[in-house]
């Protein structure tokens, strides 16, 4: 696979003709519209498979997102807002935890409703 990175948050990503092929026959089942959907949910499940298992959410609101880390033994409420992100159990604004994050589908959801708000 080839990627670009765009300034607007999105990578393109091209992927051989014949996968596109492939993808296509899943629009229309399963719910999918379009090729971004059937590849985005592919990408999910594989990441969230291969994952290494010692972190997972324990809840988040809009801003906030409680991780639990059974390998530091610690839970870490990390921010996550279009300004930002942080961690305070690595003191860090990109990590392990705020990547794990970023990866689950609804709090994506919940910073891109953030960005349509304050563009008001
Ligand atoms: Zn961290």
């Amino acid at each position: 696979m080839e990627e670009k990175e765009r300034k607007d948050g999105y990578s393109t990503i091209r992927v051989p003709q014949q996968f596109a092929i492939e993808i296509d026959k899943l629009i229309g089942a399963h719910g999918f519209t379009s090729r971004a959907e059937i590849v985005k949910e592919a990408v999910r499940q594989y990441l969230q498979k291969y994952e290494d298992p010692h972190l997972s959410i324990i809840n988040h609101d809009n801003n906030e997102t409680k991780i639990r880390d059974t390998k530091l033994n610690q839970i870490t409420t990390i921010n996550i807002t279009t300004k930002g992100n942080y961690c305070p159990a690595c003191d860090a604004s990109n990590c392990e935890h705020i990547r794990f994050a970023l990866m689950q589908s609804d709090i994506i959801k919940t910073t891109k409703k953030e960005k349509k708000f304050e563009s008001k």
